[in-house]
């Protein structure tokens, strides 16, 4: 690999030679047949790996622009949204809502758990909720979402299910197809970005509607958008020789090679690698005395927020790894200097997690602990044997 450090933070994410070399590909008139032909392969993708029979968008943009473009094309402005949030990037839908004048409710839980589906379900019963916003895997806390209980309560109380997979997409099952218990449960919005689980550099905003999504869509009369407005861009994505704002021509080639890549090693085997990976590296860590936030039961495939033993200085820690070729990155808001995230997810190997193991390892023993790096390596492979690639 190209790459002279090991990325492990929550993204962006490992990017692999192939990814690279498309990157550098020479640059094409969005219009040209050749160019056309790799964003409509890469549009189809996304169609697949989600399973949806509905839109798929694949725009320049940020994680934070598919969120944008999510609520505004399926909640008006009055319309009532409830966010579940289990960290920063749940929260993130609460002023996201307010700056378009939707009334937004909020259930947050207390970071490292998960909201109580009981309440849920008692606050969608105060009515009239148009959509609810879920985050798959919090990239604060590391929690992940248990949507087999939520999505059908959601939809029993007749709401939207718009599913923030900016840290989970590839990684974690986002099956626009699967019913979740009831008939007519399913996930109506998919929202991800390039560079987390993808594995691609950022810059693209994926989101992706079912039908019960764009019929939303169609009940607002006018959308406070015009680059986010879905209209503007279901032609094009029906169509990529059609022109509305100029896609990012070499960024589309890195994501179809990213795409190839997940379709590749198939959905089934992502997850099951995802899963071990976090198993794996949560339990290394743990024979080093550093514990997640969040309990294996609730933890994401992706990322891991680690709180650090008592002693250790997040800035001396993390440049001391950085110097070794290991970026972690810091914890957020109030967890800031008392935590550290690493990513696990993407094109990121079961040896790169190993060596990241035995470099935190290292660092801590410079730094005055006594820790067997042997033995969290032992407990690190018993994970993730499972899944060497
Ligand atoms: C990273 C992230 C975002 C924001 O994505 P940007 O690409 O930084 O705009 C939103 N939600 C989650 C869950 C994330 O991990």
């Amino acid at each position: 690999m190209r790459n002279e450090e090991m990325l492990l933070i929550p993204g962006p994410t490992p990017v692999v030679d192939s990814i690279y070399d498309a990157l550098a590909s020479e640059t094409r008139s969005h219009t040209d047949p050749r160019f056309v032909a790799i964003y409509k392969s890469a549009i189809e993708k996304v169609r697949q790996m989600l399973k949806t029979d509905g839109e798929v968008f694949v725009i320049s943009g940020s994680g934070t622009i598919a969120m944008e473009m999510a609520l505004v094309n399926t909640v008006a402005a009055g319309e009532k949204l409830l966010v579940i949030s289990h960290g920063y990037f749940g929260d993130r839908f609460i002023n996201l809502g307010q700056a378009f004048g939707i009334e937004v409710d909020v259930l947050q839980a207390e970071w490292g758990k998960q909201v109580n589906p009981v309440e849920v379900e008692k606050k969608l019963s105060e009515g009239n909720f148009k959509a609810v916003t879920i985050t798959h895997a919090d990239t604060s806390t590391g929690v992940a979402t248990n949507l087999d209980v939520l999505v059908p309560i959601i939809k029993e109380a007749g709401a939207l299910v718009i599913l923030d997979g900016v840290c989970a997409t590839a990684a974690m099952e986002e099956d626009m197809n699967k019913t979740y218990g009831d008939v007519d449960a399913k996930i109506d919005v998919v929202l991800t970005g390039s560079q987390k689980a993808i594995g691609v550099p950022p810059g693209l905003a994926i989101v992706a509607f079912n039908q019960s999504a764009l019929e939303a869509r169609e009940k607002i009369e006018r959308v406070p958008a015009y680059y986010c407005d879905i209209y503007n861009w279901i032609p094009i994505m029906n169509d990529p020789s059609k022109y509305f704002a100029t896609p990012p021509v070499n960024l589309i080639y890195a994501f179809e090679e990213g795409m190839r890549l997940v379709l590749e090693e198939g959905m089934e085997n992502r997850y099951k690698r995802h899963f071990a990976y976090g198993r794996a590296v949560r339990a290394g860590l743990a024979e080093y005395g550093m514990k997640a936030i969040a309990n294996e039961e609730v933890a994401a495939a992706t990322l891991s927020c680690i709180l650090y033993p008592e002693g250790i200085n997040d800035a001396a820690f993390r440049s001391a790894l950085a110097e070794k070729g290991l970026i972690v990155a810091g914890a957020l808001a109030h967890l800031s200097g008392k935590a550290f995230r690493i990513g696990h997810m993407g094109n990121t190997t079961v040896e790169m997690l190993e060596r990241a193991l035995v470099l935190i390892g290292e660092t801590l023993n410079e730094q005055g602990f006594s820790v067997n790096t042997n033995k969290a390596v032992e407990k690190f492979q018993e994970y993730a044997l499972a899944v060497k690639n």
